[in-house]
């Protein structure tokens, strides 16, 4: 057979040269054209799918974004200027009313924010004097209130927001491609408005996970962690980054948008699983001398994440790069009993509210006995499950009244709560 002999492609019926056909196990052939051809439509179909999934993803997510401001009586008025930014205070008692506690925090994002949209609104007036860029890593453990905080905030600009998990950086082996696709949902929040884009949030999660293992680079090196660092750097720093629009991997053919990251805020946040050794250990280092006794008296070893400085995340694992553009570290605490049971009603949001909602709505007034929520928060504590498991704790005692939806008025008891929990599986519940 000379490479001029043809054979028949069986879709389109053309003879084609045998090097421009593939032969099934059946012997017929399929030319490179309709093969061509099929792939387009495939692509086409995937495309419009994962399109079209996206876009209902989104509007759901903002429906609901829309509502919760709504409900926060904020006006999307989407325009910053000096006049409508809110001042520090003002962020701080916004805060204050969907966080409970976290006042370091708190202090610490308020002023960093009204920096950071300073900035953005600072004239040009040829003094030299640049501001620089505010990022913000938050450090406290799981459920403490990191990633509400971020939200809350960003409902109160009415910029674009969107969370990232930096652990879904560590996975893929390309990190370049992956830490740009971070951007994509800031695109889709802000409606692919670029100039929005350019003005938004991003949280980023779990930024401890992508740390090196090791303080130390020439023993137990982990390069994937790092290679993700350095990745990150260039984000965080500000640069013009080439984002696929609707995310996946990256191909020659693709048409990409072209981010500045330069004016983008980054809240950072991660738990830092053991940071507080790393606390003790520099502390003790820098306490051991003359007025070492005075100095270790006053530390409280209960909560020694307020002692964190950027030190210790580079003990961590964070490289230097990493760490210098994230100039502002703050804290957040622990939450005690009496914080978990604020939680539990003080909040706009609090899931009691929540619960007391939607009962009304079937023409029911819902109420809890102080000692029914005094019970749930013993369990949260019990279980260890943190704020996250006051709502998973409530939604098991509610579960049979929404099912039932009394005749009359309802109050939750702690007898009842008592029962409701008796025989559950702690392990079923949300942490
Ligand atoms: P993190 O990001 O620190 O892991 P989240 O902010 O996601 O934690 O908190 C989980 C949930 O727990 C929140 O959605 C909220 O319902 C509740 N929660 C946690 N901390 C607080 C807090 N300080 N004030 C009010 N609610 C909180």
């Amino acid at each position: 057979m000379s490479k001029k002999d043809k054979g028949r492609c069986s879709f389109c019926g053309r003879d084609v040269p045998y090097e421009q056909l593939f032969q099934g196990v059946d012997g017929k052939f399929i030319c490179f054209d309709c093969i061509e051809g099929a792939h387009d439509i495939l692509e086409e179909q995937y495309q419009l799918d994962s399109g079209a999934e996206v876009e209902e993803d989104r509007r759901r997510r903002k429906d609901k974004e829309r509502s919760e401001a709504a409900a926060a009586g904020i006006k999307n008025s989407g325009k910053l200027d000096m006049k409508t930014l809110p001042r520090p205070t003002q962020i701080k008692a916004f805060l204050d009313q969907y966080v409970i506690g976290q006042d370091d925090a708190k202090k610490h994002l308020a002023v960093a924010v009204y920096n950071h949209y300073k900035r953005l609104l600072q004239p040009e007036s040829g003094d030299g004097v640049e501001i620089e860029k505010s990022n913000i890593i938050l450090v406290g453990s799981t459920g403490t209130g990191k990633t509400l905080m971020a939200r809350t905030i960003a409902k109160m600009l009415a910029v674009p927001f969107t969370i990232v998990d930096a652990t879904v950086l560590t996975e893929a082996g390309y990190v370049g491609e992956d830490v740009e696709s971070l951007l994509v949902r800031l695109l889709q929040e802000a409606d692919y408005d670029l100039e929005k884009t350019e003005r938004g949030i991003v949280f980023i999660d779990e930024i401890d996970k992508i740390a090196r293992k090791s303080d130390n680079p020439s023993i137990t090196r982990d390069v994937s962690g790092e290679g993700v660092q350095q990745g990150l750097l260039k984000l965080l720093e500000g640069a013009i980054v080439n984002v696929p629009p609707k995310g996946g991997r990256k191909h020659p053919e693709q048409e990409f948008i072209h981010v500045n990251t330069q004016n983008i805020l980054f809240i950072c946040g991660g738990a830092f699983d053991g940071i507080e050794k790393k606390i003790a250990q520099r502390l003790n280092t820098q306490v051991v001398g003359f007025e070492s006794q005075n100095k270790t008296k006053r530390i409280d070893k209960d909560n020694m994440l307020q002692y964190i400085a950027p030190q210790d995340l580079k003990a961590f694992g964070l490289i230097p790069e990493i760490i210098g553009r994230l100039p502002i570290i703050t804290y957040l605490e622990p939450l005690d009993r009496p914080a978990l049971r604020r939680i539990l009603t003080e909040p706009k949001n609090a899931i009691t509210k929540q619960y007391q909602k939607l009962m009304a709505m079937d023409g029911i007034q819902l109420t809890f006995d102080e000692s029914a929520l005094d019970y749930i928060v013993d369990k949260a504590i019990e279980f260890k499950l943190g704020a996250r498991g006051l709502r998973s704790l409530t939604e098991t005692i509610m579960m049979d009244i929404m099912f039932d939806i009394p005749q009359q008025d309802c109050v939750v008891t702690r007898e009842m709560a008592e029962q409701k929990l008796a025989k559950i599986d702690a392990n079923r519940l949300v942490a």
